[in-house]
């Protein structure tokens, strides 16, 4: 492979200007070079390191720029970033980094190329292309990270145990690039990944979210949750999940597997959406089961309310997971309180009044319950699967239909509160309430249409029954 491609970019040859001038050596390092050979597109980040300083790299980078830009110096890091064009570069000097025991950060001195290389977390993200004009676009791959590429292998370029127990966020990476690219940890790798699962708990929950939320924005989210479960760390963050698992047998009746189901779900979503919180509903969409699950003689086992009981878990994982607490959040407790409910509608013959409470309860998100709820049907059953299927392009056809006529998404009565206390010469009182609640399902079970006209007319029969008229 001709690795000068890889550095087409202006700015490398920029780079080498610069280095050239500070008569220091630099290469770029990482995920660009990584990137580069599996052709994963266009990059975003360039990582490159200096044998020297980062920072005067950078500096003098900007000096020889056309446009000088600006550069961005994080002192703490010993780091420096400017962007050209849309792409953001980030210098670094090369360092040897040790660690010792009890502390989470290492002890950071200024090194070689080599021990630059020997600090990254894998062989794939180890790989350096010169940048210096002696030996402009050579490869540095002193871990046989291409032939790891090729194989499709995370291996870490020194001892796994010792890799992995220095910086426990390396084990949610592994199994994020093993994710993400479709690749295999390596035996010793996912051996070692478990047996230091515990270490997991010194990472902060933001750093260990931002892995998590890539796995789920895999194209096959489940591969990365199975390596979680496998190596003991899902235990650690995702308990709620982990607790699915498992077939109880009782007098011979047993219920599915909870856990592989929502990963089967998950899986089914993801081809329909980008969309990571609706990705995070279905993930979660099933959590209120393992707290409500009961067996009696009669009917078996049951899960009553776990869709109530999931969407207050939510909250609290969220809290816990350091998660925002806002709308997105709202969102995913209401696509789990509601993830029954066109289910039950589609098991049965599917009626104009049923679609339009749904479409009134789930409001703007009625489509995203939809796939959803379409992702859940992971019966085995062919005949099941079909009708389900077949129910549900039903209700979507018939949501469009209700919509067109009635408008009850986001609902707004036709008759106002204002309305029936001036028809009635009513200060604030209950029967204010009794009459809008009245018109509410007179509409929503279609024995009136959504409209001024037809409301007012229900209000007077219902204040005269009421006794509000007198005559
Ligand atoms: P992506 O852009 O998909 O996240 P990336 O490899 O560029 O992939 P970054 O997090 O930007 O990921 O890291 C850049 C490089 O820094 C990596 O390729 C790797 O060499 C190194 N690196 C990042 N995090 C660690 C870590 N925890 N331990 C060791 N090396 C790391």
């Amino acid at each position: 492979m001709n690795y000068k491609e890889a550095l087409q970019n202006p700015i490398f040859k920029f780079i080498s200007e610069a280095s050239n001038n500070l008569n220091l050596d630099s290469y770029v390092i990482g995920g660009f070079v990584r990137d580069f050979i599996l052709k994963r597109g266009d990059a975003k980040d360039i990582d490159v390191v200096a044998v020297g300083s980062g920072i005067e790299l950078a500096r003098e980078v900007a000096k020889l720029l056309p446009n000088k830009p600006k550069v961005q110096v994080f002192k703490t890091y010993g780091t420096a970033m400017l962007r050209y064009n849309d792409v953001e570069i980030e210098f670094v000097g090369a360092r040897k980094e040790s660690y010792n025991e009890d502390s989470r950060n290492p002890i950071v001195e200024n090194g070689t190329l080599q021990d630059d290389q020997n600090r990254r977390d894998f062989t794939i993200n180890a790989l350096a292309l010169s940048l210096s004009e002696s030996n402009f676009g050579d490869l540095l791959d002193p871990f046989n990270g291409v032939a790891d590429l090729e194989r499709k292998i995370i291996k870490t370029p020194l001892n796994p145990d010792i890799t992995y127990s220095d910086d426990p966020l390396r084990m949610m990476r592994a199994v994020r690039f093993a994710t993400q690219l479709d690749f295999i940890i390596e035996e010793e790798s996912l051996k070692a990944i478990t047996r230091n699962n515990e270490r997991i708990n010194i990472i902060t929950k933001e750093r260990i979210i931002v892995e998590l939320n890539k796995i789920i924005e895999s194209k096959i989210p489940s591969k990365g949750f199975l390596l979680l479960e496998k190596t003991k760390l899902l235990k650690h963050f995702l308990p709620e999940i982990t607790n699915l698992k498992g077939i109880d047998e009782v007098e011979g009746q047993t219920h599915k597997d909870n856990f592989y189901h929502t990963l089967e779900v998950v899986d089914n979503i993801s081809k329909n959406t980008d969309n990571v919180w609706l990705r995070w509903a279905a993930l979660l969409h099933d959590i209120g089961k393992a707290p409500t699950k009961r067996f009696s003689k009669k009917v078996g086992w049951t899960f009553h309310g776990h869709e109530f009981e999931g969407s207050k878990m939510v909250y609290h994982l969220f809290k816990r997971l350091k998660m925002p607490l806002n709308d997105k959040m709202k969102f995913v407790q209401k696509m789990v309180f509601m993830s029954s409910r066109p289910i039950v509608l589609a098991q049965d013959l599917v009626t104009d009044s049923a679609v339009r409470r749904l479409v009134f309860d789930a409001g703007d998100y009625v489509e995203d319950l939809m796939t959803l709820c379409e992702a859940d049907i992971t019966t085995k059953n062919p005949k099941r699967f079909e009708k389900y299927h077949n129910n549900f392009k039903i209700v979507r056809d018939k949501i469009i239909e209700v919509e067109e006529k009635d408008h009850v998404r986001n609902f707004q009565p036709p008759v106002s509160g204002e309305e029936i206390m001036k028809t009635f010469n009513l200060k604030p009182s209950k029967e204010i309430g009794i009459i809008k609640e009245a018109i509410k399902e007179a509409i929503l079970e279609g024995e009136i249409p959504n409209e001024h006209d037809a409301a007012f007319n229900l209000m007077i029969k219902k204040g005269e029954a009421l006794g509000l008229i007198k005559s």
